[in-house]
C-alpha cells in the first residue's frame, strides 16, 4: 500500500471516529497495515477476509468503501496466476458505487482495460455504455467488475484455475459493493458466478440466484459486434426488458436504440 492511501485510510477512519460511528474502534482488531503489506503479494485472501469480518459484516458503506480499497490494493499486488501476473500492465479491479441497482460482470480485461485499469472502456464497454443509457440508467450508477482482475494474454479465455484463483475476490468484492441485481455478460461470466456449464443461450430469459442476489445472464457485448453476431442485440436488449421490469424501473421507449 502507499504512503498515500494509507494515510487517506486512516484519516478517514479518524473522520469516521469523531463522527461517533462505533464500530471504527473494532479497526484496532484488523492487523497493523505495515502486516497487511508484507503480506501482501504471497498471503491467501481467505486470510484478508478472516482479518476484517467485523467491517465486513457491517451495513454502513464508508467502512464497506475502506475496506474495498484494502482490497483492491492487495489484489493490485497479487500473483497467483503467475502468466497473467508477469503479462498485465496493471489489474483492474472495478468500478462503481456501493449498493448499486445493478452490477454488471464480464469475462476480463482486455488490451484497452488493461492499459486503462478500467473495466469495459474499449469497443464492448462502449456498446455496453449504450445499452446502460437505453436502459435508463448512468454508467456512473452501475458497478462494473470481471472474473479475472488480470488480463489474459492475446485475451485468450480464463483458465479454470485462473477463475479459481480469482473467485475469492469477487466474492468478497460483491460481498462489500452490495448489488441488489448482477447481469453476468458472456459465458465464462455466468458459469463462473453460478458454478454451471449451461450455455449462455440456455441460461438467459431466467433469474438465477448469487447469494440471495438475483442474476440475469446475456451476452457479452464483445459478441455483439459488427464482426461478431450483432444480430443478438435484439436478444439483448430482450433481457434487458426483463431485468428492468424485475427491478421495477421503466422500460424506456428510447431504449430501443439499442438494437439498432
Ligand atoms: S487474475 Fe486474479 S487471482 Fe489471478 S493474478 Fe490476477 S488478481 Fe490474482
Amino acid at each position: 500500500m502507499s504512503d498515500d492511501l494509507r494515510r487517506q485510510l486512516w484519516h478517514q477512519l479518524e473522520g469516521l471516529r469523531s463522527a461517533g460511528v462505533q464500530f471504527v474502534g473494532k479497526i484496532h482488531d484488523l492487523p497493523p497495515i505495515p502486516a497487511v503489506r508484507a503480506q501482501a503479494s504471497e498471503q491467501p485472501l481467505k486470510a484478508v477476509s478472516q482479518a476484517v469480518p467485523q467491517i465486513a459484516a457491517v451495513q454502513q458503506p464508508e467502512p464497506r468503501r475502506l475496506e474495498l480499497r484494502l482490497l483492491a490494493d492487495r489484489v493490485s499486488k497479487c500473483s497467483r496466476c503467475p502468466e497473467l501476473a508477469s503479462t498485465r500492465t496493471q489489474t483492474v479491479f472495478g468500478v462503481g458505487p456501493l449498493d448499486p441497482e445493478l452490477c454488471f460482470l464480464g469475462e476480463a480485461p482486455g488490451a484497452d482495460e488493461d492499459r486503462q485499469g478500467q473495466p469495459f472502456v474499449g469497443a464492448a464497454g462502449q456498446l455496453l455504455d449504450r445499452i446502460i443509457v437505453a436502459m435508463g440508467m448512468k454508467r456512473e450508477e452501475v458497478y462494473i467488475c470481471n472474473i479475472l482482475r488480470c488480463r489474459p494474454p492475446a485475451n485468450r479465455q480464463p483458465k479454470p484455475d485462473e477463475s479459481k484463483n480469482c473467485r475469492e475476490y469477487l466474492d468478497a468484492q460483491l460481498d462489500l459493493v452490495r448489488p441488489r441485481f448482477i447481469c453476468t455478460l458472456g459465458a465464462t461470466a455466468a458459469q463462473n458466478l453460478l458454478g454451471t456449464t449451461i450455455g449462455v443461450g440456455k441460461l438467459r430469459g431466467t433469474f438465477r440466484d448469487y447469494r440471495g442476489i438475483p442474476v440475469l445472464c446475456t451476452y457479452h457485448p464483445a459478441s455483439l459486434l459488427p464482426s461478431r453476431s450483432p444480430e443478438k442485440k435484439k436478444d439483448v436488449w430482450e433481457d434487458m426488458k426483463l431485468l428492468l421490469a424485475k427491478m421495477g424501473k421503466p422500460i424506456p421507449v428510447v431504449g430501443k436504440k439499442a438494437e439498432g
